[in-house]
């Protein structure tokens, strides 16, 4: 069966989905804002990656056309001696031209240096053992080759080499034109970018070797990164994406967004830290969330308080309530006490006159009859004398007991402990005849209990009545006239003989 919960329950709900609804609202809030955080994050990732991929293949793309010159040029005028001496200053003049070239230099099929860039002729004259040389003098291809970073040896400083392969007119292999940059020039760039304190950028061969990295370790340079988190994420998503990568030196989480270059076999990688992204907003959030918390509090603390309001609001009015059912209670008992006599339980003598008021009253402005039985334990004070007093009260219950079954047939009729072992029943609406009848027959009743009383003549409790009644005339006959009518015709009973009925002697015959 369904029943209604109780205020306070309710209240308890209501205040709880509140609080609830705060801390729903301001986590959903601040993880719509971590979401957006993480994409303009995703964004600047790109345009970092974008950016550098643009600069890397200027450079680079820089360095080949003078490449594509020089190699046409060898190819054309040979490596005479005059022919170098015009080299010669082609170069410098290149070099001079584009500040990322650190140098330009030609080496013949052996790997012996034929020209340079710069005015002193290099100390080691012989490059054939270096990887771009290898390279083209076992590759026929002609396109431009980025080779691993190289220490010069000139300098001591890392040189990122882009080569073109020189051939004979029958195509066979015949030199190699070497530009060299200076991995400065990509740094530097690099350190333009705004990556915080932990992002991280990278310039990286498609065949997995480091060109270079910011934050800028040496080590690092040149070695092979295929087995990295970030290259396989780049040979699987192909030329440009991004992934949440841990780095494997510092455990950082990362952001990585990485793209080919238009021209080159290289890609750049640029990353930002994900917790350096989210400081803000953690930091946002924390405040948000303490804010809320103290606000869920507050509204706990007043809907605490209201519920605890309630409780004793609901059981002040209970107490009222039962106070109140048991005021009511004690009303009643203390109005039967008043109208009640203890004893026998007939009506008191409070009672009698009470009622006995109202229904001459009553019987005036009927023009009724009044009847009134007036009845006396015969030689009572004996029986106490022989049985004893409490024995005497038994038997007056008894024949208290007996009266209200014998009189107690109409509404109306009262029988009451007039007082002592003196019993009365007021009949309302009776004449004497009617009363007699009744009077004998409460009598006979008596006698019938069969109460031993070793002081009578034939030795039980018997008792004597009176009767009277009267038709009541305004300004005439007063209760007090019947009673006293009744207690004569009692007198004669009790003269008499005892343990009959009498009725009074009337002038006017009620
Ligand atoms: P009779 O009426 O026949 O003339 O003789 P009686 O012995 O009854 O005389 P009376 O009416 O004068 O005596 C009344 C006695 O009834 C006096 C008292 O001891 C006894 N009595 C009155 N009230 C009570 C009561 O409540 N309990 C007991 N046990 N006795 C009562
Ligand atoms: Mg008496
Ligand atoms: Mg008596």
């Amino acid at each position: 069966m369904f029943r209604r919960p109780s205020i306070t329950f309710r209240t308890m709900a209501f205040v709880a989905i509140v609080c609830l609804g705060l801390l729903a609202i301001d986590g959903w809030n601040s993880w719509q804002s971590r979401t957006v955080q993480l994409r303009q994050m995703n964004v600047a990732a790109s345009n970092l990656a974008r950016a550098m991929a643009q600069q890397a293949n200027d450079t680079l793309k820089a360095a080949d056309s003078a490449l594509v010159g020089i190699v046409e040029r060898v190819e054309h005028d040979g490596t005479g001696p005059a022919a170098v001496e015009r080299l010669r200053k082609v170069l410098g003049a290149q070099v001079d031209e584009f500040p990322q070239l650190d140098g330009l230099h030609i080496y013949d099929q052996d790997g012996n240096w034929v020209a340079n860039s710069r005015r002193t002729p290099p100390q080691n004259l012989n490059n054939a053992s270096r990887e771009y040389f290898i390279f083209h003098r076992t590759n026929e291809d002609r396109g431009p080759h980025i080779g691993i970073p190289v220490k010069s040896r000139t300098s001591g400083e890392l040189l990122v080499p882009v080569s073109r392969r020189i051939n004979h007119a029958d195509g066979s292999f015949a030199g190699v034109a070497l530009a060299t940059i200076d991995i400065d020039f990509f740094m530097k760039f690099y350190g333009s970018l705004d990556i915080g304190e932990g992002g991280a950028v990278a310039l990286v061969l498609d065949s997995g070797t480091m060109m270079t990295r910011r934050p800028f370790v040496a080590e690092m340079v040149g070695r092979d990164m295929r087995d990295t988190g970030l290259f396989r994420a780049y040979a699987a998503q192909g030329g440009a994406g991004a992934a949440f990568i841990k780095s494997a030196q510092d455990g950082t989480m990362r952001l990585n967004s990485f793209r080919r270059l238009e021209d080159y076999p290289l890609f750049v990688s640029a990353a930002l830290s994900k917790d350096e992204t989210l400081a803000g907003w953690w930091q946002e959030t924390l405040w948000h969330t303490a804010g809320v918390m103290v606000l869920a509090l507050v509204v706990g603390f007043v809907g605490w308080r209201l519920v605890k309001q309630f409780e004793l609001q609901i059981k002040t009015e209970d107490e009222l309530r039962h106070a109140r059912d048991a005021l009511e209670t004690l009303n009643k008992t203390l109005n039967t006490l008043a109208m009640e006599d203890g004893l026998t339980g007939l009506a008191n003598r409070r009672q009698f006159d009470v009622t006995l008021d109202n229904e001459f009253g009553r019987a005036m402005r009927n023009a009724s009859t009044l009847a009134l039985i007036m009845m006396d334990v015969d030689c009572f004070k004996q029986y106490n004398d022989i049985y004893g007093h409490s024995a005497g009260d038994e038997c007056l219950q008894t024949i208290g007991r007996t009266i209200a079954r014998v009189a107690g047939r109409r509404p109306g009729d009262l029988a009451a402990r007039y007082g002592g072992e003196e019993l009365a029943v007021l009949l309302p609406n009776t004449d004497v005849a009617g009363a007699v009848v009744l009077a004998e027959r409460i009598r006979s009743a008596v006698r019938e209990l069969k109460i031993v009383h070793a002081g009578t003549e034939d030795g039980f409790v018997t008792l004597s009545a009176g009767v009277d009644a009267l038709q009541p005339l305004p300004g005439a006959a007063q209760p007090k006239e019947l009673i006293r009518a009744a207690d004569q015709a009692l007198y004669a009973a009790k003269a008499g003989g005892r343990n009959r009925v009498c009725a009074a002697m009337r002038t006017v015959p009620a």
